[in-house]
């Protein structure tokens, strides 16, 4: 293209590109912008916003992040959710710190045990702050601003998952060195190939919602390999070790499961459209299950660890 050419389109591009900024691309932009927050129905958002019509009206849209930051102190559709990871959050930082200087002290912890509890609880204050940051920023008038957010709540997810995972398989495989290392390896592979995948454009589009599904499930149901591989190395369903922690391992894929089926099914709001806007939708569920499983697991993890303590590896298996 010759450069007289592109001089006559400037303008033009000029143009388009302040109609956008000043129009921000939406439909409903607002007649003034708002300097107190005001709630919109379903119909009003932008699309990138539009995920689940069964909320159909409570909704914080086109804030600059300083009245996104604000709006925590508002009644909207996203209170339950900002507030419950917030209170998860507090949860966690407590835990660590009473872990720290009296539950690991008194159990006589050594140096390993801190890191992975140090670790474990560190994911999942992460996953907590990463999910409080989507659900205030989400209602930012920049829709790149709320799917940066958004790629972050995934990635807590991952973070979340990972802090699940390391202290489960360093007290499951205690005894075999090998095995804890191939796991613990495997894991960290899988959750970097998942952040790889985030860096994708099309990861966050609506076409690959089915996708990302698969990949949190796969990352999460992985675990079900080194579950069967630690009763079958610890000599089956009828050992005390497998007896005593199996069915918390069991609640926990309960907990999980239920609360991957609220995320996906959107139940109970698809029979109450419009009546659990601000209370008792789907996603509060999934939020308060996902506190529960990460505190089960915590508390799971420290039982572990008083039986090992307490017993000295079996011989046979012992290779560290
Ligand atoms: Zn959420």
């Amino acid at each position: 293209m010759s450069w007289y050419k592109m001089l006559l389109k400037m303008p033009q591009k000029l143009l388009r590109t302040a109609h956008y900024i000043e129009l921000g691309s939406y439909q409903h932009w607002p007649v003034l912008i708002p300097q107190r927050i005001r709630l919109y129905t379903y119909e009003q958002i932008p699309l990138f916003l539009k995920e689940n019509p069964y909320i159909t009206d409570g909704y914080r849209a086109h804030l600059p992040s300083k009245l996104c930051l604000r709006s925590i102190f508002i009644l909207s559709n996203e209170t339950v959710n900002i507030w419950s990871h917030l209170l998860g959050f507090l949860l966690f930082f407590s835990l660590g710190v009473n872990d720290l200087s009296s539950v690991l002290p008194a159990s006589g912890a050594n140096r390993e045990d801190y890191v992975i509890y140090t670790i474990g609880l560190f994911c999942f204050q992460v996953c907590m702050l990463c999910s409080v940051g989507y659900h205030l920023f989400a209602c930012h008038r920049s829709e790149k601003t709320c799917r940066r957010w958004l790629s972050l709540d995934y990635a807590g997810i991952s973070v979340g998952i990972l802090g699940c995972y390391v202290p489960g398989i360093f007290y499951a495989f205690y005894c075999n060195a090998f095995w804890r290392q191939v796991y613990l390896l495997t894991v960290l592979s899988l959750i970097l190939a998942v952040f790889c995948a985030q860096v994708h454009p099309r990861y966050l589009s609506n076409d690959w919602q089915r996708i990302r599904t698969a990949i949190f499930c796969c990352v999460a149901g992985i675990s079900v390999i080194p579950a069967c591989h630690w009763v079958w190395l610890n000599g089956g369903f009828t050992t005390a070790v497998v007896q005593l922690f199996l069915p918390r391992v069991l609640v926990m894929y309960l907990i999980a499961g239920s609360a991957f089926l609220f995320y996906v099914t959107k139940i109970p709001e698809r029979y109450f459209p419009g009546q659990l806007n601000y209370l008792g939708a789907s996603h509060q569920v999934w939020h308060v299950l996902v506190v529960v499983m990460f505190y089960w697991w915590h508390q799971t993890a420290l039982n572990i660890m008083h039986f090992r303590h307490s017993q000295s590896c079996p011989a046979q298996t012992s290779s560290s």
